[in-house]
Formats: C-alpha cells, structure tokens, sequence
C-alpha cells in the first residue's frame, strides 16, 4: 500500500493547560500543518476569552460599567451565549459571572487562600448570570458594576470544537485532540474501529482508568477535583465552585465526564453536573438528547445516564456501578 497513514502529534501549552493533537495522515508535512493551524486558531481564542489577558474581549466587559454594552467577535458572543443556556439550564450551578469568586479564592494559583465566610458573602453578590445581557447583535454588559465573566469552564470545550472543524476541513478521518483532559475523538481509527477513551481513576496518577469509552466523532469531557486545586490544613481545595454557597463544590462528586456531540455542550455540562450532584446532575443529562455521563463520587460509585449503560466496563473491582 503506498498511501500508508501515520501518526502526527504535536503539543503545545496554552489555556494554561497542556494541548495534544494526533491526526493520523498520509503526508506527515501536511500534519504538522493541520495542527500549527489549530494551534493559532486555539491562540486566537485565547486572546478574547481569556480573564488572565489585559485586553481581552471578556475582560473589556468586565472593565465597563453597567451602562455600557460591549461588542464582541462571533466567537466570544457564541460561547457567552452558550455559557448562559447553560447557567438557565442547570439553574445556575453552571455560571459565568463566577470570576470574582475565582479571583477571590486563587484555586491552583501562587495567590491561593481560604477566604473568610465575610468576603465570599460580599463577592457572591456579584455573581448571577441573569445580569449578564446580551442586546443581540453580539453586544453584551454586566448589569452590575464589578462583576466578572470567567469562561474557564467552557472556552476551553469550544476550542475543541474549532479544532475539530479545522481537522475534518482537511480531510482528515482520523485524530485524537486533547485540550487539557477535554478529549475528541474524531472520526476512527486507521482500521475503522472507534477510538476507546479511558476514564481516569480520580484517585490514581494521569492515565490510571477505571474503564474505557468507544467513541467516533464525539467530545468527552471531565471535570473533578484531581487536577487543580490547593491544599490547605490538610483540606483539598477544588477550583470547580457552588455559585449558590460561593466554597467549592462539595456533594459526594469527585469526577464528572460528559460524552457529547459538541466539546462545549460536554465542558460547560461537566462542570454543571459537578455542581449539580448526582441524583440533579443525572436528571439534567436524561433530559438531553445525545448527551451521557459517568459520575464517580468519593466512595468509589459510578453512575451512569441509560444511554451508556451496558457500553461503560468497570476495568477495576474497587469501582461499583450503582445506577
Ligand atoms: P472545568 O470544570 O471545565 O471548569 C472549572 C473552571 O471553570 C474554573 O477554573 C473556573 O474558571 C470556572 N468555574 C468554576 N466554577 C464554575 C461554575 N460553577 N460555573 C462556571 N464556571 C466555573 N488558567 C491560568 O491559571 N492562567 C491562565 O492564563 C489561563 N488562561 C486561560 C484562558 C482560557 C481562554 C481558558 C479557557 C482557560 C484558561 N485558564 C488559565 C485555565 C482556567 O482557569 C481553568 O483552570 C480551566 O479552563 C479549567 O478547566 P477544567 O477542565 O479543569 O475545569
Ligand atoms: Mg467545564
Ligand atoms: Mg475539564
């Protein structure tokens, strides 16, 4: 066979995350291509969604006042639309207005402390998505002065979907993007078989799995509590946090994964159903088409929405599958 697929992997790190791509192609050359392009694509993204870069669009709606309406590019306006289908959605566990929580508490940064219950009060007045307005025409403000957007728990999922555009664009059939643990598996493997996706154990090292995923042409998305967060007193702080009581989530969940179509919908819904707790997490996802999830909560039960059941193995003993 002369046209004889390989592997091409490159990675960078943006997003303040570390990004792999894998396309399996003929022409390596053209590989390196495909991804450089979905590097500068993800970079632009970034630029405008970023709360961590001074001019960003998101920031340039945080800095104004509850006067003005700021525009923005389609890409922020769609994510800010999105994130706020599903704050609606999930009643607010999911919401982006969370950045003065987020700054206040440092979750995984240098400037990481415990606040006390009189400043998370104060700061929780300022987070509540219905103030977030959007005028239409990609114009959006904050209804109230000092509040902050913060779209680390979605931009990063319509990164994915960008990239996974660029990719199918070129012709590619198969590849595999990993945006900091936000996986897609696009098209099959080289063979035709769907792409098997391990599950990390949430209490073992990166690539330790509890089972694994088949998947083609979907996003699978985890949030838990074992990638970034801050220990204080021997308490383990999470970065994912309950906008209702302003401390991280604490309801028994230490990983939720999405399987999705779009790596949005899975980020933005994985953060929710964390949120949310299993039994408000499930019912959420029941009720979306083309949407399943794996809940691990703190002693080691797995739960899964009926479209997986039967297609999710437990590959270690110390897991249950309750549900
Ligand atoms: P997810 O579960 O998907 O989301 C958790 C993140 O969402 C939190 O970190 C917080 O930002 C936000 N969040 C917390 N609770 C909620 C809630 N209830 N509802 C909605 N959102 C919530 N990190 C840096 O340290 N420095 C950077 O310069 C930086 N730049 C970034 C730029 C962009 C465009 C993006 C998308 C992320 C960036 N990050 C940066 C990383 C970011 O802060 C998060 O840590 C990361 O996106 C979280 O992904 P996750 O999969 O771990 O968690
Ligand atoms: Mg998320
Ligand atoms: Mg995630």
């Amino acid at each position: 066979c002369s046209n004889k697929k390989e592997v091409v992997t490159r990675s960078t790190f943006m997003l303040n995350t570390k990004l792999d791509i894998s396309v399996w192609i003929e022409d390596k050359n053209r590989g390196v291509e495909i991804i450089q392009e979905c590097f500068k694509r993800i970079s632009e993204i970034e630029e405008k969604m970023s709360v961590n870069i001074e001019n960003s669009e998101v920031n340039k709606i945080n800095d104004h006042t509850q006067k003005e309406f700021i525009s923005v590019s389609k890409d922020t306006s769609e994510v800010l639309n999105a994130s706020l289908k599903y704050a609606k959605l999930s009643n607010g566990a999911f919401d982006p207005t969370i950045g003065k929580l987020v700054e206040l508490w440092g979750i995984g940064k240098e400037n990481f402390r415990v606040p006390k219950k009189a400043e998370i009060d104060e700061v929780l007045r300022y987070v509540d998505y219905q103030l977030l307005i959007n005028n239409g025409e990609n114009k959006f403000k904050l209804a109230k002065d000092h509040m902050r957007i913060d779209l680390g728990g979605i931009a990063k999922g319509y990164a994915g979907d960008e990239v996974y555009k660029i990719i199918k664009k070129n012709s590619v059939e198969g590849a595999i993007i990993n945006l900091g643990g936000n996986i897609i598996a696009l098209g099959t493997k080289i063979d035709g078989s769907n792409w098997r996706i391990g599950i990390q154990d949430p209490f073992e090292p990166t690539g330790t799995h509890i089972g694994v995923v088949e998947a083609s042409d979907k996003a699978i998305v985890s949030s838990g509590n074992y990638e970034r967060f801050s220990i204080v007193n021997e308490k383990r702080y999470h970065h994912i946090i309950d906008p209702k009581t302003g401390y991280p989530s604490e309801n028994g969940i230490i990983s939720a994964t999405i399987i999705a179509n779009y790596s949005m919908d899975a980020d933005a819904l994985s953060t929710a159903v964390y949120v949310l707790g299993v039994e408000k997490g499930l019912e959420l996802i029941e009720n979306m088409e083309n949407v399943e999830s794996i809940i691990i909560t703190k002693d080691y039960k797995v739960y899964l929405s009926s479209g997986i059941k039967g297609a999710f193995e437990i590959k270690n003993n110390k897991f249950q599958i309750v549900n």
